[in-house]
């Protein structure tokens, strides 16, 4: 049986936070050992809610250098810019024929999308799960280690290949959100009203680049109450919510402590925030650092990208040549 393949990317929207960090990064560094894997820096997908490109080749260079610093090595994964692989393009437009309007307007995201943009309805945010199948697809990649937000849209890459391959014949295999067995993660926003992201709810998302002192301001002010007034009452959400944080970043013993200081109704959720930033900042500050050293290496940035586009290229170039030949353009 052939390896399996991974693959995976993230926008460069912005600075990443610790959803990107435990929902995608954590298992992109503990993947790329076990399998071959490719991880992109998804600068097409950007432009369907950031048309401006002003900044993004500064992003493209950030998000580079935060996948490194959190520990990707790119001799060893396939590490590339999106827009550098004109054949996913090509893979783009054929499963765009394959994909039904009806079933684009129904994703969640989209739907999301179009009420915090409703100015910028485009149709690549309609078609967002189509180039993400062909992003995937193009390296017969069936592992994609994502965060919990992409569960639909990989429910959708498999109804695509379903159709692809009982069409053309079997080409691809079907993709899977992975997580090493265990459920697809979502790091909610500190303030509870939804995920950490890039782009939307900045300060109620711990960003890797943040100061530490920016950290322990975000987390002093996470809501809380005065704490249970009965042994063993469930926690309101705000409060698991910092538990859920905790788990992340602290350790065991930490997180045990407080969990039995609420069970028997001590808990001072102020000593809680201070220990959950301090525990952040531990966290981010040498991805912190790293990336900042490597941001500034421009010439090395250059290089990784110019590796990982050649090794993704010979994969892509190698899968339309069966693609093409399989829906019979070979003439
Ligand atoms: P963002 O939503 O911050 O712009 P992307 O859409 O670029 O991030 O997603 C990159 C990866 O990070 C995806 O695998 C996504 O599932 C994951 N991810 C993003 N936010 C979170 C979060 N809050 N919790 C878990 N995973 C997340």
């Amino acid at each position: 049986m052939e390896a399996k393949i991974v693959m995976s990317g993230i926008r460069p929207t912005g600075f990443l936070h610790l959803g990107n960090y435990f929902g995608a990064l954590q298992n992109y560094v503990l993947l790329q050992q076990q399998y071959p894997c490719f991880f992109m820096v998804a600068d097409l997908h950007s432009l369907t809610t950031h048309p401006d490109t002003k900044e993004l080749k500064e992003n493209v260079h950030r998000v580079l250098a935060e996948n490194i610093a959190c520990g990707i090595d790119p001799n060893q994964a396939t590490l590339y810019c999106q827009s550098h692989i004109p054949e996913t393009s090509e893979l783009y437009l054929y499963l765009n024929m394959l994909a039904y309007k009806g079933e684009l307007e129904k994703t969640v995201t989209f739907k999301e999308k179009v009420r915090l943009q409703p100015e910028n309805v485009n149709a690549g945010l309609l078609t967002y799960p189509v180039l993400q199948t062909a992003d995937i697809i193009l390296h017969r990649a069936s592992l994609v280690p994502v965060g919990k937000d992409q569960e639909q849209h990989l429910e959708m890459a498999r109804n695509f290949v379903a159709r692809f391959n009982h069409r053309y014949g079997i080409v691809f295999p079907e993709p899977h959100a992975f997580n090493f067995g265990s459920n697809l993660i979502k790091v909610p926003s500190l303030d509870g009203s939804g995920k950490m992201s890039k782009s939307e709810n900045q300060n109620a998302t711990i960003f890797l680049a943040d100061e530490d002192e920016t950290i322990r301001k975000k987390v002093m002010r996470v809501k809380t109450d005065n704490g249970p007034t009965s042994e063993q009452t469930p926690k309101p959400d705000y409060i698991e919510n910092i538990f859920l944080l905790m788990k992340l970043v602290s350790t065991e013993e930490v997180f045990n402590q407080f969990e039995v200081a609420y069970n028997n109704c001590t808990i001072r959720y102020g000593d809680m925030k201070k220990q959950l930033a301090e525990d952040m900042i531990n966290f981010v500050a040498p991805i912190r650092s790293k990336a900042q050293d490597l941001f500034a290496n421009k010439k090395y940035l250059q290089e990784v990208m110019e590796q990982g586009a050649a090794k993704a290229r010979q994969s892509a170039k190698s899968t339309m040549e069966i693609v093409r030949h399989s829906m019979g353009l070979n003439y």
